[in-house]
């Protein structure tokens, strides 16, 4: 058998390697210079006033959530189909999460159903830019009372924008993930990003456990024997420089990798019309899609599952996957919040026929093919 595709790999260099020799070589280990010049790259490539990096992009939905002071007796409104940890950091701030069903179309929160789950209580919305397509805010900000902050998700967003608006700049606060299975990665780490100042002063403060001022900053100072002043309960989700230096690096490639992964995707929307039975994934002209993922659906005429595609895929060396999970189908939900599947019928539908084929930037247009011609054996 031909060498495997795996659905997602990293592309790492000498490049990111000597970044992270100097780093070692400097003797400064964590937050530091190249936090702050990873920061400042991010927030400029976002085109927002302020980055902070941190240690996921799960601390950084926390630290949103933290700043905008939500706890018990809030609610947070939360699309039913994404990634477990977007609703876990409302259970983790006593808040109440609030699920709404999706689109099947933009793998996204409906507007309409957020406008149905708004109460007196809603303090926040995220808006999860799913597998790299930017959620229509505007649409999401007209059906939100005055107040209700809209928080993004842009796990999968980095690079992605909404007619010429990046992601990160378009609610009032935006979350990034570092991960390997994200456009950018240094292993793990996060970004939050806010155009607010009275919240950038709050997550800086946050993530170092509440300290008025960073260590560099200390250390650096005229009185380093000076320790900081603690005003409210913070947290460590700092990033270490050895990991900033990495991201840095990766920042410079990200326009690279999505044109790369745009080319790969085209040639997939192509190959995948011969199958009437397996939609590829909306991409309008509007929205810069990051791609995070190559996700498309297995329709009901089709003449095998979803999972019967997976195994066989995987039989011939391919990576495939489920586009991801329904939060409100697993059992922690389930349990203490009585969440029933059958209450979201489009993120239920979605979590059995969507299927993210691979996509990444170690394949070439003939991987493509490969992952087409196990499909036809199908067909
Ligand atoms: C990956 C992902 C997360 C979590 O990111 P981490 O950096 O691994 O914490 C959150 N939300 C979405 C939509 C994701 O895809």
């Amino acid at each position: 058998m031909s060498t495997s595709i795996p659905i997602a790999k990293p592309v790492m260099g000498e490049e990111e390697l000597d970044a992270v020799r100097s780093v070692l070589e400097s003797g400064w280990l964590t937050q530091g210079p190249w936090v702050r010049r990873f920061e400042s790259e991010f927030a400029s490539r976002h085109n927002v006033s302020h980055a902070f990096a941190v240690t996921s992009c799960t601390t950084a939905l926390h630290l949103a959530l933290v700043a905008l002071a939500i706890g018990p007796g809030d609610e947070v409104i939360v699309p039913a189909f994404t990634w477990v940890s977007t609703a876990n950091v409302v259970v983790h701030c006593g808040a109440t999460p609030v699920f709404v069903d999706i689109e099947e179309d933009t793998y996204n929160l409906s507007p309409e159903a957020v406008q149905k789950a708004v109460t007196p209580r809603t303090k926040a919305v995220m808006a999860v830019h799913l597998f790299g397509r930017t959620v229509d805010v505007d649409g999401l900000r007209s059906v939100l009372p005055d107040g209700v902050a809209i928080v993004e998700d842009a796990a999968c967003a980095a690079g992605a924008s909404l007619a010429g608006r990046p992601a990160g700049g378009l609610g009032e606060i935006g979350c990034f993930s570092l991960h390997p299975r994200k456009s950018i990665t240094c292993g793990e780490g996060g970004v939050v990003t806010t155009n607010d100042d009275r919240l950038a002063a709050l997550i800086d403060t946050y993530r170092n456990h509440g300290a008025s001022i960073s260590e560099e900053v200390r250390h650096r100072g005229p009185k380093p024997y000076e320790l900081p002043e603690f005003k409210v309960f913070g947290y460590n989700y700092r990033l270490t420089d050895i990991q900033a230096a990495i991201a840095f690096v990766q920042l410079g490639k990200l326009d690279r990798f999505i044109s790369e992964r745009e080319e790969l995707a085209n040639l997939y929307d192509a190959r995948l019309q011969e199958f009437g039975w397996l939609k590829a994934p909306e991409r309008p002209a509007q929205h810069r899609h990051a791609l995070q993922a190559y996700v498309a659906m297995v329709s009901h005429e089709a003449p095998v599952g979803r999972n019967e595609i997976l195994a066989h895929l995987q039989a011939q060396g391919i990576g495939g996957r489920p586009g991801t999970h329904s939060v409100v189908g697993l059992e922690a939900y389930r349990k203490t919040y009585g969440t029933d599947p059958i209450d979201f019928p489009v993120a239920t539908d979605v979590e059995a026929r969507s299927i993210a084929l691979p996509l990444h930037n170690h394949m070439a247009p003939s991987d493509v093919d490969r992952v087409v011609d196990a499909i036809r054996l199908l067909a």
